[in-house]
């Protein structure tokens, strides 16, 4: 990725450092900049910058206040903090590196060495975000993990909970998997995940629709603020595209490959008093997946949350 796609927020009270360091970063970087500790901390949530060079002393709320905030905030701890300081005293530096800052430039600035140290910081970062990233997805469908699957749901649990909102959750199985790797064998076997993911991917459109590879030929789509109707809606629609496509599957009984969905939906709002965990709302769908396989598969059966 060129230099230029990595943001840097420049928080600082002195306009002439601001100026300084905006046109030495400017050629390379998208540079953004804020003269006050609070908007600073807006701008970090907003604009997601790939390194923040933050002055230490600002009036009313200092850097290193601010440091505490971005480190303590879920959405911006990760983001590497340069101070820009006059302070040399090294007990100074020293509570900067344990608020959590990456590193310190210090006034007056050489502009070769506030180069060297943003693009080592802008690069680490970057390299940071991309094997969190790897390391969220699933290898052979390029959808989430099971462990990226676990943190969303747990995530959107909670949010659930505090917006007191629905949430539903699918559990795609393909039907006859065993018997379709036997027959054309495992590379196809493998092909056919990846049809499937995609064709998952097609059906649940919105941005906030989580679509993983739980494992083997088990998917889940995570559908937030989606009740009952809005789930079977899209499980219906998944099973339409199956019959409708006819992927050969020569050693199932239908002759195309086809899909089994258990549904569940958690409603905040008829439990209240309630706290759900991941795993409850898994075995619900995995009881509603089994009912599906029961009734002859390539069909949705849904099993509420609580009876
Ligand atoms: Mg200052």
């Amino acid at each position: 990725m060129p230099l230029s796609k990595y943001r840097v927020l420049i928080i600082d009270d002195d306009i002439t450092t601001i100026r300084l360091i905006a046109e030495a970063l400017s050629p390379d970087y998208d540079v953004i900049i804020t003269t006050s500790a609070e908007d600073g901390l807006k701008q970090a949530l907003a604009a997601k910058p790939y390194l923040i060079l933050l002055d230490v002393l600002m009036p009313r709320i200092n850097g290193f206040t601010l440091c505490k905030q971005l480190k303590s905030n879920e959405q911006t701890h990760n983001i590497p903090v340069v101070f820009v300081t006059a302070l040399a005293e090294v007990d100074e530096q020293a509570k900067g590196f344990e608020l959590g800052a990456v590193d310190y430039i210090t006034k007056p600035i050489e502009v070769p060495l506030l180069r060297a140290r943003v693009r080592t910081h802008t690069r680490l970062y970057q390299q940071t975000l991309q094997l969190e990233s790897l390391a969220a997805t699933d290898f052979l469908t390029g959808l989430a993990n099971r462990r990226k699957f676990d943190e969303a749901m747990d995530m959107e649990l909670s949010r659930c909970q505090r917006g007191k909102t629905t949430l539903s959750f699918m559990m795609i199985d393909i039907d006859d998997f065993k018997a379709y790797n036997d027959y054309y064998g495992h590379g196809k076997g493998d092909d056919c995940l990846s049809m499937v993911a995609r064709i998952l991917k097609q059906s649940a459109r919105r941005a906030t629709d989580l679509v993983c590879r739980l494992g083997g030929e088990e998917f889940g789509i995570i559908l937030t603020d989606t009740d009952k109707e809005g789930a079977m809606q899209m499980a219906e629609s998944i099973l339409t595209v199956f019959q409708e496509q006819q992927i050969p599957h020569a050693s199932s009984k239908r002759g195309f490959l086809s899909v089994s969905i258990g549904a569940t939906e958690l409603d905040v709002k008829a439990h209240p008093d309630r706290d759900f965990l991941v795993r409850d709302i898994v075995d619900k769908a995995d009881n509603a997946l089994y009912l599906a396989k029961t009734k002859g598969r390539n069909r949705v059966e849904y099993v509420p949350l609580l009876p």
